[in-house]
């Protein structure tokens, strides 16, 4: 079959199971190698039989239900694409605010930030890109999940970045070795139990619980983190994290306390209809 063929019968099946009907090009563009621009000019070609094979494997898959990013092992984030597979959450769009946001920070405070780490960092999407973009820096992330950390470490060789991936329950290794940071970014496990019922299939069944929940309505990592925050910073630094739409007021409430009160902005950003992010500086 001509990749034309494919494509208008995966898109019928595709709409009469209301599914995204842009999978079929992005499976055969990405399993191709071929920008979108290619696969448009390259529409007459014939897929060779392991290619229609490796199609149809991969579009019975997306319509059983898992998501297209776990098929294809990558995932788009801030201008890159990473390797994904299950044991990391897939990077979504609200995060990329969090990146745009530290790269602001960074931009305009130079002298700043030369120390970054990344709590929960999954798949490195976050750490990644910082180093990416601002070589000179010092940046770690770390996960309390080994598997997570190979898939950071295989991003980190693929992306040609080197951020040090450190194994550690939160912030604990830092606590312990003394290490402080002036830059703290995390896009932590944040909902609540109570939120499942909400959610959809694709992220239930696939994606791992332990990068998508946190106890105490999903507040507990903040709760921990902040408690550990006098430890891993100096004075002076700055930390944005993504947050759940409606956790802006319960995860500023800790910065309130006597330790951070030198604390000169605060800010709680909420972006997009679901999710947002806190940011806090202290000086
Ligand atoms: N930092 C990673 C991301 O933003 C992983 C987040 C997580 O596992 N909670 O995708």
């Amino acid at each position: 079959m001509t990749i034309a063929e494919i494509l208008n019968q995966a898109k019928a099946e595709l709409v009469a199971r209301e599914l995204d009907n842009n999978i079929a090009e992005i499976i055969i563009e990405t399993r191709l190698g071929l920008t979108r621009s290619d696969l448009w000019i390259s529409t007459d070609r014939e897929l060779s039989s392991s290619e229609q094979a490796q199609f149809d494997n991969d579009f019975a898959r997306y319509i059983n239900g898992e998501p297209v990013q776990y098929i294809l092992e990558v995932a788009p984030f801030y201008g890159r694409d990473f390797y994904v597979n299950p044991s990391v959450l897939i990077p979504r769009p609200e995060t990329e605010e969090l990146v745009y946001a530290a790269e602001k920070f960074i931009e305009k405070n130079p002298d700043r930030v030369r120390r970054v780490l990344d709590v929960c960092t999954g798949s490195g999407i976050i750490p990644i890109s910082i180093q990416a973009m601002f070589p000179e820096l010092a940046v770690t992330g770390s996960d309390i999940s080994k598997p997570a950390l190979e898939v950071a470490a295989e991003n980190n060789t693929r992306l040609k970045t080197d951020v040090r991936f450190i194994h550690s329950d939160l912030v604990n290794y830092f606590q312990e070795t003394g290490e402080k940071f002036d830059m703290i970014l995390a896009n932590p496990p944040y909902i609540a139990d109570s939120e499942r019922a909400e959610m959809s299939d694709y992220v239930l069944d696939h994606e791992p619980e332990l990068a998508l929940f946190a106890p105490h309505d999903g507040l507990a990592i903040y709760e921990q983190l902040i408690g550990s925050l006098p430890n891993i910073v100096d004075n002076s630094f700055w930390i944005g994290m993504e947050i759940g739409y409606t956790q802006g007021k319960s995860v500023k409430k800790p910065f309130s306390k006597k330790v951070f009160h030198r604390q000169r902005q605060l800010c709680s950003k909420i972006s997009t209809a679901k999710i947002g992010w806190l940011s806090a500086l202290t000086n």
